[in-house]
């Protein structure tokens, strides 16, 4: 049982925060102190947008794609926070600046806000953004980007995009989460949802591909359009190989050569078992391996990088 504190106004913060800086209400902060209102029906509601980009070798990867997706959210959900792309480039390239990361998770969010009168009504409130940058993290740990990682493919619906338009990044993970506990007690790694039709959706912050025959094919709905799926699709091209869009029964999952997931969080990742089932010869594949050398190579092409000014060390 926890003590609670004395009866006192001030409280320190002693939990424990990843490094990182923020940005939010105009001025750049520890990562520790960027604390949001209760009253904002972002918490509130989930009432938000977001987006997450990363920055590797110094360098931002398909920023404006990121950007993209982010603006359209938020016309989507009639928001605006009185900033363009371009300053909205400066507020990340300076948080990744200041933290001093050369490689970063970049996360951009901007939330519905608050009213002084507590209004119910969303268009009185004042929308707000927020970014900050931690270090790079990964879907996938070491482990199981060695060996792969296994996945559970639920009975869990993903929230239908009659409710919630999925390819408006958001924060309604309930679905997502409980296909995650669903996950685990089966012992498995992460979770696959399905769609409205029993077909095969996206997981946790990832999106799904299957290689069968040399067709690559990954879901076409009930899915975000994730900016590393869509490097993938220009990779398949530059293959000469085909990708499509396309229904994916859970049939058709489990009788993939190969599958693999894809997140700006850690890139392309291995799937070697599904429901405790090898998937192919349970080893990763070839195909796998060669789109990941290609996606990591794709951040060196001048056409995708934005940089970071780190600022001058006294010592440099
Ligand atoms: N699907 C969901 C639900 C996500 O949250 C994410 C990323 O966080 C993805 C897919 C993958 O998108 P991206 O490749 O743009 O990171």
């Amino acid at each position: 049982m926890r003590k609670l504190p004395e009866l006192s106004r001030r409280h320190i913060d002693h939990r424990a925060y990843p490094p990182g800086v923020a940005y939010m209400d105009g001025q750049y902060l520890p990562m520790n102190e960027a604390k949001i209102s209760v009253l904002d029906y972002g918490f509130l509601h989930s009432d938000a947008t977001y987006d997450v980009a990363h920055v590797w070798n110094g360098s931002f990867f398909r920023l404006q794609d990121h950007l993209d997706r982010f603006f359209r959210g938020m016309d989507e959900l009639h928001m605006s926070i009185g900033y363009d792309k371009e300053q909205v480039t400066e507020v990340l390239r300076n948080c990744v600046a200041l933290s001093g990361f050369r490689n970063a998770y970049v996360e951009v969010i901007c939330t519905r806000g608050t009213s002084p009168e507590f209004s119910r009504d969303p268009r009185n409130s004042e929308n707000r953004l927020i970014a900050f940058a931690l270090p790079f993290g990964s879907v996938a740990n070491e482990e199981q980007m060695e060996h792969g990682l296994h996945l559970a493919i639920t009975d869990v619906l993903r929230i239908p995009p009659s409710s919630v338009d999925p390819t408006v990044k958001n924060y309604h993970w309930l679905d997502l989460v409980k296909g995650l506990y669903a996950a685990y007690e089966r012992g498995a790694d992460t979770a696959v949802l399905v769609d409205g039709k029993g077909n095969i959706s996206e997981g946790p912050g990832f999106n799904i591909f299957a290689v069968k025959d040399g067709l690559v094919t990954t879901p076409d709905t009930s899915i975000l359009l994730g900016v590393t799926r869509r490097t993938v699709f220009d990779i398949c091209a530059r293959m000469d190989l085909t990708c499509r869009s396309q229904d994916i029964s859970v049939k058709d999952l489990r009788s993939a050569n190969e599958v693999f997931i894809t997140s700006t969080a850690g890139g392309i990742m291995p799937v070697t078992r599904i429901d405790g089932k090898s998937i192919g010869s349970g080893a990763i594949g070839p195909l796998y391996k060669h789109i990941r050398t290609m996606y990591w190579q794709m951040h060196d092409a001048a056409e995708h990088r934005t940089p970071v000014s780190y600022p001058v060390k006294e010592s440099d």
